[in-house]
């Protein structure tokens, strides 16, 4: 059953056109994936759904009910949490503030603390660094954070973008296993990815996107033997 439906959707910037009539579906416990190059829209679609640029047409749909241009705050408190491209963590801030800022939508207290054990367990190498500068971390350190971050308000679906630029292979390994432990727990992940073979592997289904429409889609065991996605994405 899905959990999140696009329809048809449309969003621009003044004159460029990012997402073009894109319809897509993600099934709750599945973990999709969208594969494309740069400006394909990915980034754009997954700020859309978390109501950080308008959607001029089309729908945004969470468990049937329409989440279209609704404000962040209320996209993150009916379940919905996104990992920013470009690890985007609060630098001048502990790796512990930044967490506790992820969780606003909650007060503090047990819960939260429980929630930050968690993390640490998921993440140990964030509970050695908790008291650390966030911006003194290294960049995988800093994408572990971002992912942490967004999973501090519990949310049932995760939006990742882009969680493995610029890190080294053992690092996007690393963060390929806790995406799959995440969705072992029962998250669904939207996963976009520049690194196609990475997102393919991990997916579900995935979706091939090329100047802000689906192209393509299938399972992702399918589309890494897949004609086009292999000469395109795979460097075959
Ligand atoms: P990348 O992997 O490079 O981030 P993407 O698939 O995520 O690519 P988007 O970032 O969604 O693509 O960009 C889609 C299109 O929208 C591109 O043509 C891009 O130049 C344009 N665009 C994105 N953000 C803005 C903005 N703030 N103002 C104007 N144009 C933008």
């Amino acid at each position: 059953m899905s959990i999140l439906e696009i329809k048809e959707l449309h969003v621009s910037y003044g004159h460029v056109q990012a997402v073009r009539g894109l319809t897509l579906n993600v099934d709750e416990k599945a973990i999709v994936s969208l594969v494309g190059a740069n400006g394909a829209g990915k980034s754009t679609l997954l700020k859309s759904i978390m109501g950080l640029v308008a959607v001029k047409s089309g729908d945004i749909l969470l468990q049937g009910a329409s989440i279209t241009n609704e404000v962040t705050s209320t996209i993150v408190s009916r379940g919905i949490a996104m990992s920013p491209e470009g690890r985007r963590v609060f630098p001048q801030l502990s790796v512990m503030d930044n967490l506790v800022l992820g969780a606003y939508t909650q007060r503090g207290g047990a819960g939260q603390r429980e929630d930050l054990e968690r993390m640490f367990t998921y993440f140990p190498i964030l509970k050695a660094r908790k008291k650390q500068r966030a911006g003194s971390l290294s960049g995988g350190e800093q994408q572990m954070l971002a992912i942490a971050r967004a999973l501090m308000s519990k949310p049932r679906i995760l939006l990742l973008d882009e969680p493995s630029l610029g890190l080294a292979p053992l690092m996007v390994n690393l963060i390929g296993e806790i995406i799959l432990q995440l969705n072992r727990e029962e998250r669904t992940v939207l996963l976009v990815e520049q690194n196609a073979r990475m997102a393919l592997k991990l997916a579900d289904y995935a979706y091939v996107l090329e100047t802000g429409k689906v192209v393509l889609q299938d399972e992702g065991a399918k589309l890494l033997q897949n004609d086009h996605v292999v000469k395109a994405y795979l460097g075959g």
